[in-house]
């Protein structure tokens, strides 16, 4: 049989999503993968400070449960056993939009978990840590990627132990899924390369988040809501899911000054300004498990590496480093792991042959743009905001306008309601919307409206 290893060591910056997702890409590619984690993992499901984000709901869309499955087979057992709770995708939860409050709930076919962030990474992580050739490092910082002198490869990276010690390890490969990519722009700026380009969206969000016990009276009609706000006048929103251990976890924000407070009551009185009272009255009966837990999201940011004319051989980055999304869409986890299956069947490309493993951030760079394309073209309806800054894509108003005679459309029609769902679980890209029968009667919509 044709050996498929293509390299002795491959070293991962962060045991995130993106790193913990790369890392089982990589495994059948590699002698050996080491990942090196900041933190001091925890060995239950509970936060840790190197994500502070995984304080807040983290939705995990069905493409990356489906990717997360492809990666890791069984994957959505695992969920289940740690206490995922099953939603009917279109039907658990109630979704308020303005006009709709619900929009029609029905039961598509689907079914997704709502669970911690810390729960779906820990799930993660011992399907990695129960791979032989894994090696997860915790409490070591990177501090550097190394490069040859002439800076056209990449030869490892120097860490801190965690005894303080500095050391360096040698890699074939070093893929930068610690969030912030700021290591891999430091190399560049090192070796005198240009930094990729970036194009942001500013939408300087609050969010605040409270975890709190399910009241045995709780509503039936629904597993959790999400409330939109009147754009582009009224930012606010909300989404609360269910969470492992019968709780719920809500999480409010807006944007541009309208941020929520951080103390108990004043998370309260934001949520009774929400623009229907739906999940205040839920959480103001509820008792209430931890303190407010908030945090600043200003931007959208998108990396364009792939206009780079060269880029260091054996460096890769991934997930956050190369995009980050506006969390209300709850994309990042999905598109980590989605450019984690990216990144594995390239691994096999290269392995049988078909693409030199020189070719191998290139070839990355290019295809990746088709899994951020359809959650980007997402983030960008931030612009029906007026203050959001960046931009505005072409035809924006036009976009506007299809989009609210496309829910309309999907109000009356569940065949085109799970279409729309199917796009934004990321299941299909958002040129599903360009089908011409589908164009026709979205039309017919908006010249009626
Ligand atoms: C408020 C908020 C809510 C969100 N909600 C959702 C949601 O509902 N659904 C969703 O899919 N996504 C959501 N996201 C996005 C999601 O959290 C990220 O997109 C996802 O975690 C990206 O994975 P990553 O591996 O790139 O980064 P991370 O998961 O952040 O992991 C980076 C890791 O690298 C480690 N690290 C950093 N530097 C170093 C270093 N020098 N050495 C060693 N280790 C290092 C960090 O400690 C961390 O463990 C949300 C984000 C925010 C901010």
């Amino acid at each position: 049989m044709a050996s498929t290893l293509i390299g002795k060591q491959a070293v991962v910056i962060g045991a995130g999503m993106g790193g913990l997702t790369a890392a089982g890409a990589l495994a059948n590619h590699f002698d050996r993968v080491v990942i090196f984690e900041r933190d001091t993992l925890p060995s239950e499901s509970t936060f840790r400070p190197g994500t502070p984000q995984a304080r807040h709901v983290h939705a995990l869309l069905l493409s990356g449960q489906r990717a997360l499955s492809e990666l890791f087979p069984g994957f959505e057992q695992d969920l289940a056993r740690a206490g995922a709770v099953p939603l009917r995708v279109g039907l658990d939860v109630r979704m308020e939009r303005p006009g709709y409050d619900p929009f029609p709930q029905r039961d598509l076919g689907w079914s997704s978990y709502a669970v911690s962030r810390p729960a779906i990474e820990r799930a993660v992580r011992r399907r990695v840590e129960s791979h032989a050739n894994i090696t997860l490092r915790q409490s070591c910082r990177v501090q550097e990627v190394s490069a040859s002198p002439n800076g056209a490869a990449v030869t490892g990276v120097r860490y801190e132990n965690g005894d303080g010690a500095s050391e360096t390890i040698a890699a074939d490969l070093v893929v930068d899924a610690s969030g912030r990519g700021a290591l891999t722009l430091a190399l560049l700026q090192s070796i005198g390369r240009p930094l990729p380009e970036e194009t942001t969206i500013g939408i300087d969000l609050g969010y605040a988040t409270c975890v709190l016990a399910i009241p045995d009276d709780a509503s039936t009609d629904w597993k959790g809501v999400m409330t939109f706000g009147q754009a582009p006048q009224n930012s606010r929103g909300g989404l609360m899911l269910p969470l492992e251990g019968n709780r719920w976890m809500a999480t409010i924000g807006g944007r541009h000054g309208d941020v929520p407070p951080g103390d108990a009551e004043g998370f309260l009185t934001y949520a009774r300004a929400l623009r229907t009272p739906t999940i205040y009255n839920a959480i103001s009966r509820a008792k209430r498990l931890n303190g407010v837990a908030r945090y600043g999201f200003p931007e959208s940011v998108r990396r364009h590496f792939e206009r780079l004319d060269a880029f260091p051989r054996g460096l890769l980055p991934i997930g956050d480093a190369i995009c980050r999304f506006n969390p209300v869409y709850g994309q990042g986890m999905s598109v980590a792991a989605l450019e984690a299956r990216l990144l594995q069947g390239l691994l096999e490309r290269i392995a049988g042959g078909s693409v030199p493993i020189a070719e191998l951030a290139p070839t990355f760079f290019t295809d990746v743009q088709t899994v951020i394309e359809t959650p980007w073209a997402v983030a960008q309806l931030d612009f029906a905001f007026p203050d959001t800054r960046g931009q505005r894509p072409a035809n924006f108003e036009t976009t506007l306008k299809f989009g609210i005679a496309l829910t309309r459309l999907a109000a009356e029609d569940p065949a085109v309601h799970k279409l729309m769902l199917e796009v934004q679980h990321l299941l299909r890209p958002r040129s599903a919307y360009t089908d011409p029968v589908l164009v026709q009667r979205v039309f017919a919509k908006m010249v009626h409206a």
